[in-house]
């Protein structure tokens, strides 16, 4: 079946309720995709397409690598499922070991979840049954940042800062949250390359709401290191070291949640070694086996993990927990995939290939629309004018254009997003951002 039969009808579209999509508009043209090699998808209807976004920012290591595929299938064979609860299997242990050579600092324990959503409920709920530990039950506060995603679950999108994913929920979200101001601002560091120099000072809204809810009341501060789903916004200079220093002051967890930036993505194993910054607790999911199949996971410092486990009377010392957490073919591919980011150095050769996205990105700068250009590592964003009364419309009709001529991007709001796997060439970076830059001419 071919795209213009999915179009005519022989593929039943109705039952399948998208996430994050606009369905009707969607179904009335939809955008489908049959395979995958390396760098590239194929359609439907049999275009290869360049994968610039890593499919949702998960795909580092490049589509169906043979040595994950195979790590599927062999466990596919051997064992399909253990039950997680009061029993084991090797590869969860196998996969934490692997995971936690490369987590920054102490944060060597491994709780799995199954996605991103997953892994910030559960680092919220740690940081909570950790202060309790500690007979400091009265930290409930959680501060999140503007523009913030967190994924969908409750405390994501409590601690989340996007107003459309909170509106219809809003009598369901947690009751203890505030919000840090977001860091992008055109008007001072457009066309920033890397981090912007504007803006550290930000950081310092921590103190301010210290002072208004009092720390003792505070549990955690999290923020992604960079924001991936809202646009990129990229941490100014010195801001997640000020935010670290005034959680120090405070006895305030800070967490990173590094679903985007985790893996290699910066050019180093996590943001918080990029950034030379150590939370307390560390969110990953998407590149963590390649997303092969779903998974999510928390690192937690020794201080935390000794806390609640060492400090709970004999029995269960965290009642919290997934069927899935740690299924055995999700960690299989988590191993697989970690022998190869290690055996190809993945990150540092995204580390290489940063300087070369930059120069390539930047380039759009010039182009119709362009009002602002952003990038670290192998992830980058482009902001156009928003079309008059229509927000959203011009970036979505270049995301369009761009899977027409053969490159996937990624929109949200009037911002596109660029975030390719890591074993990206310097002629595809080329041609993501010729094809961006052609669609932009040829855009209203
Ligand atoms: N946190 C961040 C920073 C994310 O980018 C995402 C997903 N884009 C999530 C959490 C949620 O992950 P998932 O969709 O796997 O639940």
């Amino acid at each position: 079946m071919n795209q213009r039969e999915a179009n005519s009808g022989s593929l039943d579209l109705s039952a399948f309720w998208m996430p994050f999509t606009a369905n009707r508009q969607f179904k009335s043209a939809p955008r489908l995709l049959s395979g995958a090699k390396g760098m590239y998808y194929t359609s439907y209807d049999g275009r290869r397409i360049l994968d610039g976004t890593a499919g949702l920012w998960c795909v580092n290591a490049g589509h169906c690598r043979d040595e994950i595929v195979a790590a599927v299938r062999e466990q596919a064979e051997e064992m399909d499922f253990a039950p997680t609860f009061q029993m084991g299997h090797p590869k969860a242990f196998e996969a934490a070991t692997k995971i936690a050579k490369h987590t920054p600092g102490d944060l060597k324990h491994i709780f799995f979840t199954n996605s991103g959503s997953e892994a910030v409920d559960t680092a919220l709920k740690i940081a909570l049954a950790y202060h309790r530990s500690r007979g400091e039950g009265q930290r409930t506060r959680f501060i999140g940042r503007e523009r913030g995603y967190h994924g969908v679950g409750f405390g994501g999108i409590s601690v989340g800062g996007i107003a459309p994913n909170r509106k219809a929920y809003s009598g369901g979200l947690l009751p203890s949250v505030d919000h840090l101001p977001h860091t992008l601002n055109i008007a001072e560091a457009a066309f920033s390359k890397g981090q912007p120099a504007w803006g550290a000072h930000l950081a310092d809204e921590l103190e301010r709401l210290v002072t208004l809810h009092d720390a003792s009341t505070i549990a955690a501060v999290i923020v992604e290191p960079v924001a991936g789903s809202t646009g990129v916004l990229i941490p100014p200079q010195g801001y997640l070291q000020r935010l670290r220093e005034i959680c120090d002051k405070h006895g305030i967890l800070l967490i990173f949640d590094e679903v985007i930036t985790g893996w290699g993505r910066l050019g180093a194993p996590f943001a918080a070694q990029y950034f030379n910054v150590t939370p307390d607790l560390l969110t990953m999911a998407k590149g963590t086996n390649n997303a092969a199949a779903p998974l999510g996971a928390v690192a937690a410092s020794h201080a935390i993990h000794d806390t609640i486990v060492n400090g709970a009377p004999a029995g269960i010392e965290l009642f919290h927990g997934y069927t899935y957490s740690g299924h055995p073919i999700a960690t299989a591919a988590a191993c697989a995939t970690i022998d190869l980011y290690e055996r190809e150095q993945l990150f540092e050769r995204a580390a290489r290939m940063s300087p070369v996205f930059e120069t390539a990105i930047h380039k759009l700068r010039s182009e119709p629309h362009v009002i602002d250009v952003r990038n670290l590592g192998l992830v980058g964003g482009v902001e156009l004018k928003p079309r008059d009364g229509a927000p959203g419309a011009r970036a979505y009709e270049v995301f369009v254009k761009c899977f027409e001529k053969g490159v996937l991007t990624r929109y949200t709001g009037d911002i596109l997003a660029f975030s390719p796997p890591l074993i990206v060439d310097e002629q595809q970076i080329d041609e993501i951002f010729t094809t961006v830059a052609q669609v932009l001419r040829e855009t209203d």
